[in-house]
């Protein structure tokens, strides 16, 4: 017998970890912008996976390359070659314009291998002193949740009860290039930095903050390493969120979509000489590269290379920002938005912003709260102008 919404809850309160509160909303299926629950109520899925759904639920190419890899060939780990691999890497590397390409499954763990091939880098290549490497990150930051990324964290929330903390790190405020140029060392091996800080609310940086910093790191003879694993892939109307002020990462961090939402599927992408310090047996990952992520990956790419979401992204993320634009004083006291991607700052005194996701869902929209009092918008970039102007008239209707 099937089970409601009300009971698979109740199932997953008596069993599960609670490290999530999600919504009361059970999935069953989805296309599409769209999802359905087990009772069949259907909702407008305006967080997309926090970005990893960036080609909708279930895009008939992508399922078509997942599919035909099924029936292929699923998993050869990397103590063999896998026939997709290498077409796979190569897309990337074209579509990035950075050569080389370390495949892994999770963001967080691009982020880890970015620590450490960073690190090794500053020790093989910039002569820092052994074990005196650091890392300058900002104030704000989400990369991850293992050990030494919390210990970086400034969230007291995603830290606190986790120390010991790894050292090596410097915190400097975000979007401040003085503090950041006065971070920087003789032993520091990379500047690690969000070109958009989404978990902390969708915070865009000034005009030429991000050229400064590629500039300071230049200087500074480290490695600056980008982390668009929420931020990359179409959302922000370019291929990554970089693009719009043109700077070249030495080190880029992908994730999320790059699975199309069907695989964990992670990259590191490097300039050659520097992914060059990694040799055999130095780093790995048993499901880094598998074919079947190679595979969905390529579809991926194939979809970003045809330029279509990122000028989706561009276009509807005029509407998006005009819908905002006009609930300034009804009850929006703020917004940040770049492409299809907006962070909602919601008057507190209607309401947090757990509760306007509640009203939301009522209204048949999915969104999901971030920091007390925003809400964070991120569609499918293959959502329409219709789907899009019903979920702001849904917004402005639980504002009310
Ligand atoms: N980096 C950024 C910028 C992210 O937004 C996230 C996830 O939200 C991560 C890293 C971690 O990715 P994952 O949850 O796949 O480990």
């Amino acid at each position: 017998t099937r089970r409601s919404s009300a009971e698979l809850i109740a199932a997953e309160d008596g069993v599960l970890a609670h490290n999530y509160h999600p919504l009361p909303v059970v999935v069953a299926r989805a296309e599409g912008v769209w999802v359905e629950d087990v009772e069949g109520r259907r909702y407008l899925d305006m967080l997309a996976g926090y970005s990893a759904l960036n080609f909708g639920h279930r895009h008939p190419d992508l399922i078509a390359a997942a599919h035909r890899q099924l029936d292929a060939l699923t998993l050869t780990s990397r103590a063999f070659h896998n026939d997709r691999l290498a077409g796979f890497a190569e897309g990337l590397a074209e579509l990035t314009g950075l050569p080389a390409v370390l495949p892994m499954n999770t963001g967080a763990e691009a982020v880890e291998s970015a620590v450490k091939l960073a690190r090794k880098w500053a020790y093989e290549v910039k002569g820092v002193a052994p074990d005196r490497a650091t890392i300058v990150v900002a104030d704000g930051n989400f990369h991850g949740r293992t050990t030494t990324i919390v210990s970086f964290s400034t969230d007291e929330t995603a830290r606190g009860g986790f120390g010991p903390f790894t050292p090596g790190f410097r915190v400097v405020p975000y979007n401040d290039l003085a503090a950041l140029e006065a971070a920087l060392d003789e032993t520091t091996a990379a500047v690690l930095i969000e070109p958009i800080q989404g978990e902390a609310g969708v915070v865009i940086p000034d005009d030429g903050y991000l050229a400064g910093v590629r500039e300071a790191t230049r200087r500074a003879g480290c490695l600056l390493i980008a982390d668009e694993i929420q931020s990359g892939l179409g959302r922000t109307g370019t291929t990554l969120a970089v693009d719009h002020e043109s700077v070249r990462p030495d080190v880029l961090l992908l994730g999320k979509a790059l699975g199309g939402g069907i695989v964990p599927v992670s990259a590191v992408l490097a300039r050659s000489d520097v992914m060059a310090v990694l040799r055999p047996g130095e780093h790995g990952s048993t499901f880094g590269g598998n074919p079947l992520s190679a595979a969905v990956g390529s579809a991926v790419v194939d979809l970003l290379a045809t330029g279509e979401f990122q000028r989706r992204a561009t276009e509807l993320g005029e509407v998006l920002r005009g819908g905002l634009t006009a609930l300034l004083g009804k009850g929006v006291v703020g917004f940040r938005s770049r492409g299809l991607w907006a962070g909602v700052d919601i008057d507190p005194a209607i309401g947090t912003g757990r509760h306007i996701s509640e009203r939301l869902m009522a209204e048949g929209v999915l969104a999901k709260d971030t920091h007390g009092s925003t809400i964070r918008i991120a569609p499918p970039l293959t959502i329409t102008e219709e789907e899009l102007a019903t979920a702001l008239a849904a917004l402005e209707k639980s504002l009310r």
